[in-house]
Parts: C-alpha cells; sequence; structure tokens
C-alpha cells in the first residue's frame, strides 16, 4: 500500500501545481495551447515595481518566424493609467498581453516595466507584479473562500471578506448552502459567469499588483449585472496601471489612451472624444456597436 501512495501522493502534488498554474494563467493566455519555453536569462534579478508603469518600444512579435503578428507597436502607459486594446477578431490584442507575461521573447524591441527590461527580470518577479481579471475565470474544486484567498495565501479571513464585499460578492457568498465553506468549481456548485468573474476580482484585490490585465468578456451580460460588474471592476482598477482588452468600447470610454489595432498594427490612437472625432475606424466600430445594442433592445 505504502509503495502505491507514495507515487499518488507526489501526483496528487503535481496535479495541484498544474492546477495553480491554469488558474493563474487563465483561459486568457490559452496556456494548453502555448509552448512556453522562456526561462529565466543568466544574471537575471527581481522585478522592483514601484509605479507599474509599463512601455513598449518598437515591439514585433511573429509567432512563427516568416511572419510578423505585431509590428512596431509602441506605447506607454504611466503609472495608475489605463490603457485599452481594440479591434477585430486576430489583431493582436491577445499577444501584446502575452508579451507582456512573456510568454515569447519579442523579435524587436523592447519592454519595460519601471524601466526595467522584463528579459533582464526573473519571470516569477515579473508575473507576480500582474494581476489578472480574465473573461472566463477557472474555478478550483475547492471552498469559494480558498478561490479567493489564493490571491495572497497569507491573508487575514477579515481581508477576505473585505476583498469579496469590494468585488460585490460578499452578499452572494452569505447565501450560498455553506457560506465561504461552500465547494464550488467543476465538483461543486457552479458559478455564473458574473459570479466567476467577481470571484477573480476580489483574489486580484487580494493580490494588489501594481498592474491589472482585464479581458473582457465577448458575451454581454445583461445591464443590470454588467452595471454591478463596472462597479467591481472599477475597484480593481484604482491606483492602478491597467490594460483592458475590450470587446464593448462603451467600456473604454474613460481610458486614457486607447489603441486601435488591425493585423497587428496600430491603425488609429487616442482617447475616446479623439478618435470618435475623425472619422476612422473607432468612430465606426461605434456606430456598429450603438446599432447592435439598438436592435438588441429591440428584440427584448
Ligand atoms: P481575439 O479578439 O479573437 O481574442 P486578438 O486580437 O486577441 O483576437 P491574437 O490572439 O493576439 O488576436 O492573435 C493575433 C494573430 O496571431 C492571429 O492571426 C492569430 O491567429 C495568431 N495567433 C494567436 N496565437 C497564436 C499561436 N499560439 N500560434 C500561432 N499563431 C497565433
Amino acid at each position: 500500500v505504502l509503495q502505491l501512495c507514495v507515487p499518488l501522493n507526489s501526483f496528487g502534488k503535481y496535479y495541484i501545481t498544474i492546477q495553480n498554474c491554469i488558474v493563474d494563467l487563465e483561459n486568457m493566455l490559452d496556456l494548453l495551447h502555448e509552448k512556453v519555453e522562456i526561462v529565466d536569462n543568466k544574471d537575471a534579478t527581481e522585478l522592483k515595481v514601484i509605479n507599474g508603469d509599463i512601455e513598449f518600444q518598437n515591439v514585433s512579435f511573429g509567432y512563427d518566424p516568416r511572419g510578423e503578428t505585431l509590428k512596431n507597436i509602441s506605447f506607454h502607459v504611466p503609472s495608475a493609467k489605463t490603457l485599452a486594446l481594440v479591434g477585430p477578431s486576430g489583431s493582436g490584442k491577445s499577444t501584446i498581453i502575452r508579451l507582456l507575461f512573456r510568454f515569447y521573447n519579442v523579435t524587436h524591441g523592447s519592454i519595460l516595466i519601471d524601466g526595467q527590461c522584463i528579459n533582464d527580470v526573473t519571470i516569477k518577479s515579473l508575473r507576480r507584479a500582474i494581476g489578472v481579471v480574465p473573461q472566463d475565470t477557472v474555478l478550483f474544486n475547492d471552498t469559494i473562500k480558498y478561490n479567493i484567498l489564493y490571491g495572497r495565501l497569507n491573508a487575514t479571513e477579515c481581508e477576505v471578506t473585505e476583498a469579496a464585499t469590494q468585488a460585490d460578492i460578499h452578499k452572494i457568498i452569505l447565501k450560498l448552502p455553506s457560506g465561504y465553506e461552500t465547494k464550488v468549481g467543476e465538483r461543486g456548485l457552479k458559478l455564473s459567469g458574473g459570479e466567476k468573474q467577481r470571484v477573480a476580482i476580489a483574489r486580484t484585490l487580494l493580490k494588489a499588483p501594481k498592474i491589472v490585465i482585464l479581458d473582457e468578456a465577448t458575451s454581454a451580460l445583461d445591464t443590470q449585472s454588467e452595471r454591478n460588474i463596472q462597479n467591481a471592476l472599477n475597484q480593481v482598477c484604482q491606483n492602478r496601471t491597467t490594460v483592458i482588452v475590450a470587446h464593448r468600447l462603451s467600456t473604454i470610454v474613460h481610458a486614457d489612451e486607447i489603441l486601435v489595432l488591425k493585423n497587428g498594427e496600430i491603425i488609429e490612437r487616442g482617447t475616446h472624444q479623439s478618435l470618435m472625432q475623425q472619422d476612422g475606424v473607432y468612430n465606426a466600430m461605434w456606430q456598429q456597436q450603438l446599432q447592435m445594442d439598438e436592435l438588441a433592445s429591440n428584440e427584448q
């Protein structure tokens, strides 16, 4: 029996490690489909995050050496400001995020966080500095408390309930059969998409990173829950450098800068107001969204 227990035990450990990785990186990064080959450079040091300032300098990248997925991308997100990435499917939005996490090395140019090139710092310290609220949150088969606590395992019970309150999920949890001790996930109670996203927000609030990535849901939530989740999202972005991969333009009108991407290039950039004054792609996307919203409200 002992001979059987030891390998089973270590399998259990690996299983938990793999599951942790999946929860960390979430669906957005399509972890299971990515070849993760990047390792720390020989002289890598810890990333020192002071302000969470992000800079892309003339970044080009191709998944395949024969083609470029991103071409000459430059932007600067100062501390606590918000950058939104918009553009059609396949334009390169998620690739920008994957490069920020250093899932791949850039082909040309560089990415800096607080002035430090991300190639020169340890991958662990880089990823620790960035929180993600993905569009589809993966939950552990564990209690809802653990699922929130995972953001910072040494947080106190009080901090967990505070994060849940800010993420607008505390009251929902209290109504569950065993409150914070209710088992959720694949084999437990299934939460709705919006509730899972709130768990991710609470988790990120506990982690308290200087940089937050929001991957907006493609599927429209009904307006009331959308409005509620917007408050929770605003909480998580407050005083943090934020990059939003946006699908609904109405959520990014207050972004400090919007980049419109097409085929891996920035074709327009500016604030919502300045982009609306141009008769360009952003303006057309906005008009199209208005029409779609109108159609949807007529159908209701
Ligand atoms: P969406 O809005 O659909 O999520 P996106 O703007 O985020 O799209 P990316 O996922 O960054 O687009 O994809 C940019 C391009 O890179 C696309 O042509 C895509 O097919 C390609 N691509 C994405 N991931 C990989 C990969 N792992 N290997 C090869 N090509 C990829």
